[in-house]
């Protein structure tokens, strides 16, 4: 078996950023949901001290809490601020244009809707962020009945997926588009639709949506792994070019050691 190593791989700047915020604050801050969804960080998260909140309500007043690079809703930063938690934004840049053009569509009374996974953390704070200037937000399939629409996206959604659902939407209203995933996540997609190998590797948090979203794009049979012990329990039999890459929030230490271990692996096959 021949192992490529598909890249960009690792953290983005986002995710980067967003794990030296938490990791600088250490001992006694609070995180606001993951940081960003992988296990590793938020074990190491915990090591430093940091304690992970799944409701901004468990961070005691005075506390600081650091919100994820996913973003939140704007009413979960004022209340915490109403009670005294001290906030540290780790929002990563490409999401708060996201915030910040959802808001500009529902300011101007076009209805939101919102290309991405129902119930993922950052299209919450999409939706958050229209119902808090008094908008309507729907997350596709749910559409308004008619007239016009202001379009975004998730960050991390499918970029070929984006772009039909947008035609489509074109088809029925009058539509406002800002629905662009995030440069990162496109060219990650990008390269793992271009690899010719017979099976995929995607090193990352099932819980991490652009991780995922690069098994369902994969253009061969394709597995995801989130720790070493998942590594090495692949039946990577019949494989001929395995491609291994990672999602953005996947530790670099993490997938050097896969692909080493993967390396060796066809070097005792020889
Ligand atoms: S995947 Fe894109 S939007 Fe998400 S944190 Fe990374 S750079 Fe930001």
């Amino acid at each position: 078996m021949r192992v490529e190593v598909i890249s960009p791989h690792g953290f983005c700047a986002g995710v980067e950023s967003a794990v030296k915020k938490a990791l600088a604050l250490g001992s006694g801050a609070f995180c606001l949901h993951e940081p960003v969804h992988n296990d590793m960080v938020t074990a190491a998260l915990r090591r430093r001290g940091a304690g992970i909140a799944d409701d901004p309500g468990e961070v005691p007043p005075g506390a600081t809490m650091i919100l994820p690079a996913h973003g939140v809703a704007p009413r979960v930063r004022r209340e915490a601020e109403a009670r005294g938690v001290k906030i540290v934004d780790a929002t990563c840049p490409f999401v708060e244009r996201v915030h910040r053009a959802a808001r500009a569509f529902a300011e101007k009374g076009l209805p939101v809707v919102v290309i991405g996974d129902a119930g993922h953390d950052e299209v919450a704070g999409i939706v958050g962020e229209v119902e808090d200037c008094g908008g309507r937000a729907f997350v596709y399939p749910d559409l308004p009945p008619s007239g016009g629409i202001g379009v975004v996206c998730q960050t991390t959604a499918d970029v070929d997926c984006v772009a039909r659902t947008v035609s489509e939407l074109r088809g029925r209203y009058a539509v406002e588009v800002m629905a662009e995933v995030c440069g990162v996540t496109r060219e990650r997609q990008r390269a793992v639709k271009e690899f010719k190998g017979d099976a995929l590797l995607v090193l990352g948090s099932a819980r991490s949506a652009n991780s995922r979203r690069l098994c369902e794009i994969a253009p061969c049979r394709a597995f995801m792994a989130s720790d070493m012990a998942e590594v090495r329990r692949l039946d990577l039999s019949g494989v001929e070019t395995l491609g291994v890459t990672s999602g953005a929030s996947t530790p670099e230490d993490f997938f050097n050691e896969a692909v080493e271990f993967l390396k060796e692996g066809c070097k005792e096959e020889r």
